[in-house]
C-alpha cells in the first residue's frame, strides 16, 4: 500500500524538497505552508492561489490532517481541556488556560509517556506511542479554530494563542526529532509565527537531549526538578538514575536560553518526602548561579496514586525559605482540576498500549 505524505509533518524545507520531488516549483512551497499552518484548511481545493495543477499534483501524492476534539469539557474556572483521538488507538489532551486576557495552552508531545514518574497519572499509563508533527501541530490548529468559532475572529490566529507550553502528556525531548520539527514549523514566520519567547519546553531531565535543545532551536526551558538530592530524585523519577541532580543543572547552566529569559524549575509539594525546609535549603544552594524562577506545584491528588498534598501553611514556609534565598518562587495552583485538565492529570482513557 502506498501511504501518502501528510503535508502537516513538513517544515517549510522538507515541504520545499518534496515539492521539488514531485517536479513542482519550490517557489509556490510558501503559499502552500502559509495554506497548511492555517486554521480551517482541510482541503487543496482551498489554496486559491496556488495554481490548479499544482494543487492536482499534490492531492495525488498527499493528504492534509487535522485533529477534531472528541470532547472538549470547560472548567469552572475557564480553562477548557480538549480530547484528541488519534489512529492506532492513541489519545491525547491538550488544555487551554486563559489567564488576565491571556491564553496559554498547553500541548501533548507522547500519547502517554515511558518515564514512569511515580506521581503521575500520564506516566502510570506508560507509552502508547510517539506524535508526529502534524498530531503536535494539528493541537494548536484545533485549538484556534475552537477559539475562531467561539467568536474572537477579529484577532489573526496566530495572536489568539499567547504561550505555548509543553507541558501536556508524555515527555517531548522523547519525541526529540518530531519535537524539532513541529518547533520549527510553529515558529517559522511564514506560518503561525510563534516567537522562540512563546514556547517553553518542560523536561524531565533527560540530560544529553536538553544540549541539543540548546544547539537546535532557541526556545524556553522548564525542568521537572522535584528533589535536588539523588536518592529523593531517583526514587521518585526514574530518569534521574540515568542523569543525576548535578548533570541535569550542569546541563541547565549552559542552556542559551531567549534573551532575558530565566529556565523554570519546577517542584512538586509532595507531603513528607520532599517538602522539609531542609529541602527547600537544599534547593536553593544547588540552584545557586543559575537565573531561574520556580514554581510550586502542589501536589494534585489523584486516587490512583498514594501521595498526599502538604497543609497551605507548609507550602508557604516553603516558599519563604526560597524566597529569602533570592529566588522568585511562585505557587502554580492548579486550574481544571474539576475536569481532570490539572498537572499530571491528563490520562485519556482511550490509550492502548
Ligand atoms: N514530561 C514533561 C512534561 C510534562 S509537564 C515533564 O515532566 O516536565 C507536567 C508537569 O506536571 C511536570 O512538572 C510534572 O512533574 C507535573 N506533575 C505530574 N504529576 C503531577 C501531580 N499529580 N500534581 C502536580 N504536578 C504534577
Ligand atoms: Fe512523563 Fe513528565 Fe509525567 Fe514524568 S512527569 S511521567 S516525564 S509526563
Amino acid at each position: 500500500m502506498n501511504v501518502k505524505t501528510d503535508l502537516r509533518d513538513l517544515t517549510y524545507s522538507r515541504l520545499t524538497e518534496y515539492m521539488e520531488g514531485l517536479g513542482l516549483p519550490a517557489s509556490r512551497a510558501r503559499f502552500v505552508f502559509a495554506w497548511l499552518q492555517r486554521p480551517g484548511t482541510r482541503d487543496f481545493s482551498q489554496m486559491v492561489d496556488v495554481k490548479k495543477e499544482i494543487r492536482a499534483a499534490l492531492a495525488e501524492h498527499s493528504v492534509i490532517s487535522h485533529l477534531v476534539p472528541a470532547a472538549v469539557e470547560k472548567s469552572r474556572d475557564g480553562t477548557v481541556k480538549f480530547a484528541f483521538s488519534l489512529d492506532q488507538g492513541a489519545a491525547v489532551e491538550s488544555v487551554l488556560i486563559p489567564e488576565k486576557g491571556r491564553h496559554t495552552l498547553c500541548v501533548s508531545s507522547q500519547a502517554g509517556c515511558a518515564m514512569g514518574c511515580r506521581f503521575c497519572l500520564t506516566g502510570a499509563m506508560g507509552l502508547c506511542r510517539n506524535l508526529r508533527p502534524g498530531e503536535i501541530v494539528g493541537q494548536v490548529l484545533a485549538v484556534l479554530e475552537y477559539m475562531m468559532g467561539a467568536g474572537v475572529v477579529r484577532t489573526p490566529p496566530r495572536e489568539l494563542i499567547n504561550n505555548l507550553v509543553f507541558m501536556g502528556m508524555g515527555e517531548p525531548l522523547a519525541n526529540y526529532d518530531n519535537l524539532i520539527a513541529a518547533l520549527r514549523i510553529l515558529m517559522d514566520e511564514r506560518g503561525l509565527e510563534f516567537t522562540e519567547r512563546r514556547i517553553t519546553v518542560s523536561t524531565c531531565g533527560i540530560v544529553p537531549r536538553i544540549s541539543d535543545l540548546g544547539r537546535d532551536v532557541r526556545v524556553n526551558l522548564a525542568v521537572s526538578l522535584h528533589a535536588a538530592d539523588d536518592e529523593t530524585r531517583s526514587r521518585l523519577m526514574p530518569v534521574n538514575r540515568a542523569y543525576g541532580v548535578d548533570d541535569l543543572l550542569d546541563a541547565c547552566r549552559s542552556f542559551p536560553l531567549p534573551g532575558k529569559k530565566v529556565i523554570l524549575f519546577e517542584y512538586i509539594l509532595l507531603k513528607g518526602i520532599n517538602d522539609a525546609a531542609g529541602d527547600a535549603r537544599r534547593l536553593a544552594e544547588k540552584l545557586q548561579g543559575i537565573p531561574c524562577r520556580i514554581n510550586l506545584l502542589p501536589y494534585n491528588v489523584t486516587q490512583s496514586l498514594h501521595y498526599q498534598c502538604p497543609g497551605e501553611e507548609h507550602i508557604l514556609q516553603f516558599q519563604k525559605i526560597l524566597r529569602d534565598a533570592g529566588y522568585r518562587t511562585f505557587i502554580r495552583s492548579s486550574r481544571g482540576a474539576d475536569i481532570s485538565a490539572a498537572c499530571g492529570q491528563l490520562a485519556s482513557t482511550g490509550n492502548k498500549r
